[in-house]
Formats: C-alpha cells, structure tokens, sequence
C-alpha cells in the first residue's frame, strides 16, 4: 500500500508510517509479558472483538488466502481495530494480508515487505518478513535509529540501533576474582555465577573487557581506521554507539582476537552448552555473519535473561533472527 492521502472522514485511518523504533527494545517485554490475559477484557470489548473477528472472516473470504491465513488474521483484526479498518476499507493487498497472517508480520513495515519482495522473487512471505524485520533491506549503517529503551536488558544494539552518547548504564565492578571491568548488576551477578560455574567444571573464565563507554568505544575505533579501511574496520569493530560493551550488557571472555582461536578451547565449548544456563548468548557466532556483520566473535558473550538466551543458543539463533521471529 502506497497510500499518502489524509486521514478519511471514516475516523478509519491508521499511520502506517509508525516509527520502526517502537519495535526495538518493546518487543520482548510484549512477547514475555503474559499479562494479557483473556479474562482482563470486558464483556463489552469481548462482544465487540467478535463482532469484528466475525466480519473480519466474511470479508476474507474472496481473497484467496488459505484456511489457516484467514483464521490468523480474522483473529488479529479482532483484537486489533486498526487493522480491521484497513481491511474493511480494501486498504490491505493480498500480498499485505499473508504478511499479516504470520504472527511475526509488522503491519509498519508492509511497504519494506513488498519493496523486498519485488526485488527477492524467490523469496516466500515468512522468509521476507524475517529478512525485513532483521533490517536486511538497509544496508549496514545506512539507517540508524537510537535505540528506544537503551536500559532494558533486552536492547537490540547493533548497526542499524544506536546507544545515545551520554547513555551510561548503572555500573559494578566485576570483582578482582572474575577479570577486569565492570557490567549492569543483572549482568555481573550472572556472570560471576558463571565463573564460578565453570570453575566447578575445571574451567577458568575471565572477562578481559566489559563496560565501554562510548568515548572509549570511539577511540577504539579511530584507532583502528588509522590502521585499516573502514569497511574491514566495520567487520570485527563497532562504531561508537553502536557497540553492545556500552549496554553494560557484553562482555569478552578470556581474550578478544580472532588469532588466539577461543573457539578451539574447553572453556569455548563450555560457554557454548552452559552460558544461556546464566542468561548470556553468543552474540556473534559463525555463520550468521550477514546478519549481525561481525566476524565470529567466540568470546563475545551478551547477557539477555535466561529465558531468553536459552531459546536463543537451543534454537541456533542470531539475536536479530530471535528478534524478527518474535510475534508483533
Ligand atoms: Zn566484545
């Protein structure tokens, strides 16, 4: 839909030019907050969601969509009053409404669906609103956005979501047992249950870096460029304030260069079955390069929530497809 007219008289108007920062940083606490109980709604909004779900059905009958597509999205517009306007008023495409039908389809980002659709013909709907919801139709650094929520445990940082520069998080110290730096309460305490975890195990974990700032981080990466180009500086460096050290959040474990191959250690294969076990995931695996634009990182470690990491590191996932993949 490329409709830029002004609102109809209808009162049936929806902006779906919403900005694409609601999503970061909300979209967890929505996904893993189970307060949205059925029972809370009362019995007016209850008949009225019917009523909606119920002609919202009737209306997508004719449009070609399957059993399950329909009784997806009869059941979203029910909820969602919005969209069963759009519906109603034939603002929604056919391709806008399988989109929809995937519990992971953004109704604010319909337009990139069908821009990458256009240009990935091979690509089926769920695939191009993973891709989308990854922010893999804007080029690395080419749109940026600040992060909404910079303090909640589980922030997306990273090319495409900025940290503020004045953004410091609430800070302690590891300790001088668990390795230099310092990380988010949440975060320290987890980590060093971890150490001592794995200490149990025969393993010794250290962190060699955590918390930076964003000045820091900036010095870092200027650093660099006066030794390589930016785009190869890109692959294994954050620019400042899109480093995910600044969240108080990341740590490196042990080392943080690609030479001392972490990745072939005990303490790596430890990390890799047991850190979601403390509610950290590695950030920057193998393979997923694309997606996150860093190189392997082994000793990259990003503390999320047990929750959380668990069904990332069981289900094999960057944190941006864990994210895409989240129900809007
Ligand atoms: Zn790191």
């Amino acid at each position: 839909m490329k409709n830029q007219n002004p609102p109809p008289a209808s009162g049936c108007y929806v902006n779906r030019e919403l900005s694409w920062l609601q999503f970061n940083g909300r979209v967890l606490e929505e996904a893993e907050d189970p307060a949205q109980p059925e029972e809370e709604i009362d019995p007016v909004q209850a008949a009225e969601m019917e009523a909606r779900q119920k002609e919202a059905a009737r209306l997508l009958a004719q449009k070609g969509l399957t059993k399950q597509q329909k009784e997806a999205l009869s059941s979203r517009m029910g909820k969602d009053e919005s969209l069963f306007c759009l519906l109603k008023e034939g603002e929604l495409t056919r391709a806008d409404l399988v989109y929809l039908s995937l519990p992971n389809g953004r109704f604010d980002r319909l337009d990139r669906y069908s821009a990458w659709a256009a240009e990935h013909p091979k690509d089926g709907a769920e695939e191009v609103v993973l891709q989308v919801n990854m922010d893999q139709d804007q080029g690395f650094y080419s749109l940026i956005w600040e992060t909404a929520d910079p303090s909640s445990l589980t922030v997306l940082v990273n090319k495409h979501y900025t940290l503020s520069a004045s953004y410091v998080p609430q800070l302690e110290a590891l300790g001088r047992d668990y390795g230099s730096g310092s990380l988010r309460p949440e975060a320290a305490q987890a980590f060093r249950a971890m150490v001592d975890g794995a200490k149990a195990d025969g393993i010794a974990l250290r962190s060699v870096s955590a918390y930076r700032s964003y000045n820091q981080q900036k010095n870092t990466h200027n650093r660099y460029l006066k030794q390589y180009k930016q785009a190869v500086v890109d692959t294994f460096s954050a620019r400042p304030g899109h480093s995910e050290h600044q969240t108080g959040l990341a740590l490196d474990i042990n080392v943080a260069s690609s030479s001392a191959h972490f990745e072939n250690t005990p303490a790596f294969a430890w990390l890799k079955e047991h850190c979601a076990q403390y509610g950290f995931i590695l950030r920057y695996d193998q393979g997923k390069e694309d997606i996150t634009g860093y190189r392997f990182e082994p000793w990259h470690y990003r503390y999320v929530g047990v929750e959380t990491a668990q069904a990332v590191m069981e289900q094999g996932l960057a944190y941006e497809e864990y994210l895409a993949l989240q129900p809007s």
